[in-house]
This record gives structure tokens, C-alpha cells and sequence, in this order.
């Protein structure tokens, strides 16, 4: 578990504000499918992963 840059999807905008996360470990699998093309970074001012958070 390392923990990185907060990053997030482009689609996250897609989805209802509290629905909205962002990830911070390299080993999070919701994170993980987030490919490059979609992949944004910083946390958008959305809640942390429930994942991220557990690390
Ligand atoms: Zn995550």
C-alpha cells in the first residue's frame, strides 16, 4: 500500500455529488480501473475512496 497523489476519474462529474470519490493508494482497485485517458488529478474536492481509506 503506498499512498500517492489523489487522483480521480472524469466521470466522476457524471455521478450525484455524494456519490463522488477520489483515491489516494496505488493498490485500490476502483482506482486501478480508472484508465490514463480518464484519470485526473487531484482529490475534485470529492469524498476519499472507501478503500483509500482504509490504508
Ligand atoms: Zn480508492
Amino acid at each position: 500500500m503506498t499512498i500517492v497523489d489523489a487522483f480521480h476519474s472524469v466521470k466522476e462529474d457524471d455521478k450525484p455529488l455524494l456519490a463522488r470519490r477520489y483515491h489516494n493508494t496505488d493498490n485500490c482497485k476502483i482506482g486501478q480501473e480508472i484508465p490514463d485517458e480518464e484519470r485526473v488529478e487531484g482529490n475534485g474536492d470529492y469524498t476519499l475512496c472507501e478503500d483509500c481509506a482504509e490504508a
